[in-house]
């Protein structure tokens, strides 16, 4: 099963997101591409799409909320996107995310939606039939690494 939040995407088009206006200072080190963002207030700039109006939409988001979602700019977001946990992904919920699903008709997480993560970390050999039978598709074992002679 993969992570929740790529078939969501809900709080991308529910808040608006709005950071320190450094975080899209290339001159300050900011990442966030300036041309994503709009100014908000003195200190502040918000990313596109997500600063006014009644049905808020970050212009970085490429998803169809529910279905599938992914953020253009995962690796530069502003710190207020990383800031925003899905609920139990950490073991607790998450009254942002909780709110966003529930706005766009989508039922909230619970921890049974990460379960297949614990599945995934006791997949000792990483084989789709679950059995942690290190060689259960019959392929051959690896060769050994050639010996060094001394
Ligand atoms: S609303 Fe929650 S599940 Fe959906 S993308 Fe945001 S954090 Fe992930
Ligand atoms: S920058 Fe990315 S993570 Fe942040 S609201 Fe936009 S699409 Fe979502």
């Amino acid at each position: 099963m993969p992570h929740p939040c790529l078939s969501c995407g809900a709080c991308c088009a529910h808040y608006r997101v709005s950071f320190h206006w450094s975080e899209a200072e290339p001159a300050l080190g900011g990442r966030v591409p300036p041309e994503l963002t709009v100014p908000l207030r003195s200190h502040e700039r918000a990313m596109r799409g997500t600063a006014g109006g009644d049905r808020p939409r970050c212009i970085a988001l490429d998803a169809d909320i529910g279905r599938r979602s992914r953020c253009s700019i995962h690796p530069v977001r502003p710190q207020a996107c990383r800031d925003v946990a899905a609920s139990w992904e950490s073991g607790a919920p998450s009254r942002q995310c909780d709110h966003a699903r529930l706005a766009h008709g989508l039922p909230v997480l619970t921890p049974a939606d990460w379960i297949w993560r614990e599945a995934a970390a006791n997949d000792r050999d990483a084989n789709p039939d679950g059995s942690d039978t290190p060689d259960d598709r019959g392929t051959p074992p690896p060769a050994p690494p050639p010996t060094i002679a001394a």
